[in-house]
């Protein structure tokens, strides 16, 4: 892959990264006001906790991508990325562009979804 495929890459990544904790922030800004605001009675409270449950479960979603971009950057920054974390061959090209933070190959990530790996 050239140098400057992976400049811009690296700006994808980032770019990601950053609209990941933005949207974080957000969730959690939003949590902050349910909790301090209070809800005036039963039925307000049930689809604010749900709501409060549904912005956590998209925190951890999104914590675990985040996850996978930093390990992403950390593959750019020494050499190795675009190379399955499992078996070293190079991860195809469209998997690449579609998931730039891809840590295996398609047949290893294969593997993995059957739990195999
Ligand atoms: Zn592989």
């Amino acid at each position: 892959m050239s140098i400057t495929n992976l400049e811009a890459v690296k700006r994808e990544l980032e770019a990601k990264r950053q609209e990941i904790l933005e949207g974080m922030a957000r969730a959690r800004a939003l949590g902050q006001v349910e909790g301090e605001t209070g809800a005036p009675d039963i039925a307000d409270r049930a689809a604010f906790a749900l709501q409060r449950e549904f912005s956590f479960s998209l925190t951890e979603n999104e914590g675990k991508l985040l996850k996978l971009i930093d390990e992403a950057l950390v593959r750019l920054a020494n050499g190795k990325y675009g190379l399955c974390v499992h078996c070293g061959q190079p991860i195809e090209a469209a998997r690449l562009a579609a998931v730039p933070w891809a840590r295996h190959c398609l047949s290893c990530q294969e593997l993995q979804d059957r739990g195999e790996l």
